[in-house]
């Protein structure tokens, strides 16, 4: 939304956000001079491919270790190599996070092999020297100095948090390393939100609030995920009614409706026949009739079995839209897991 594609590399699409325009045209506009904009929007492209070079570092790291990327977003802040999953071994993330600084400072090493060719040319003539660009290419070494400095700096999600959280996940659990990287992320955010109050620089305040509040959300979602993969299927099963094929949806209104089971197995004797929730119960009395047997409303039966860590068993009630799961070991039908029960033992805490 509000982004154009401008270019696909290695099958990752490059996204351009309409906000990102503001940079150069603010530069434009508030150069002196006809020169001095077109050295702005210069300046300001040259950087933007800087920024781009170092999501690519990001996406290519990623890719080498069989995560796909899905695209690479422009913002005036800066780029977001968005990465489809999480590396969960502490190798893989510490570099994936260090190949997009190690560009920048890849880029210092050559143009500082370039720049002090191009500077024996200003002896010839100081016109040669503003022609040539030379102030262009020393401001975009600084530049790309303080890029690769400034996202170094331990604040989580950063990427020198994430060297962070991939160092102290070498010898912690994940989610501890993350809490704690987290911390030391919302403290840096708070350090950077102060500064720019104090010196008037309002994108380090934004930059402050932005890192405050994605480490806290990215820190909550780790925990969560935690908590879903120590605990399993059978610590939130719930024993569960049957009904029967053949019973019809009127006659089992007055025990379907008062009831907090979210879903019924459909037995017939020793059979699984499927399964029915009970809003489809009650939709088709309104719906077909009172008259209406389970069978012609009950769905395929979805099970898992009760060592299924609810991190997984979530991930299939979300997929597909389900209400519960039953819960089967063997050829035993334990009970149901409801959803609200899942969510709210992965919440806790
Ligand atoms: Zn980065």
């Amino acid at each position: 939304m509000g982004s154009w594609r401008i270019a696909t590399i290695r099958g990752i699409p490059i996204k351009i956000h309409w906000s990102f325009f503001i940079l150069p045209l603010f530069y434009g506009l508030s150069a002196g001079s006809t020169a001095g904009a077109i050295r702005g929007v210069v300046f300001i492209l040259l950087l933007f491919a800087c920024v781009v070079l170092h999501e690519l570092g990001h996406s290519i790291a990623a890719q080498y270790y069989g995560i796909p990327v899905k695209e690479i977003l422009l913002l005036p802040l800066g780029g977001l190599a968005q990465i489809t999953r999480m590396p969960r071994r502490p190798l893989h993330e510490f570099v994936i996070a260090i190949a997009g600084p190690a560009v920048n400072i890849a880029i210092v090493l050559m143009l500082g092999l370039v720049v002090p060719s191009l500077l024996d040319v200003q002896r010839l003539s100081q016109q040669a020297l503003s022609l040539a660009g030379v102030d262009l290419l020393r401001d975009l070494t600084i530049t790309n100095l303080y890029l690769a400095g400034f996202n170094l700096l331990p604040a989580f999600p950063m990427d020198g948090g994430r060297v962070l959280r991939a160092t102290l996940n070498a010898f912690l659990p994940f989610a501890t390393a993350t809490s704690i990287a987290s911390w030391v992320g919302r403290l840096f955010a708070i350090g950077f939100a102060a500064l720019g109050l104090y010196t008037g620089n309002w994108v380090l305040t934004l930059i402050g609030l932005f890192i405050f509040f994605g480490a806290g959300a990215e820190n909550s979602m780790v925990q969560q995920q935690a908590r879903g993969e120590a605990q399993v299927a059978a610590d939130v099963t719930r024993p569960a009614t049957p009904l029967h094929p053949l019973d019809l949806v009127g006659a089992i209104e007055s025990q379907v409706r008062p009831s907090a089971q979210p879903l019924y197995p459909v037995i017939d004797g020793p059979r699984l026949e499927g399964m029915v929730s009970r809003a489809d119960v009650l939709d088709a009395i309104t719906l077909f009739g009172p008259g209406t047997p389970v069978q012609t409303i009950a769905a395929r039966a979805h099970y898992v079995p009760p060592n299924m860590s609810l991190d997984q068993v979530h991930q299939i009630m979300t997929s597909r839209h389900l209400p519960g799961v039953l819960v089967i070991d063997g050829h035993k039908l334990l009970g149901v897991v409801d959803i609200r029960d899942v969510e709210e033992a992965v919440n806790r805490g």
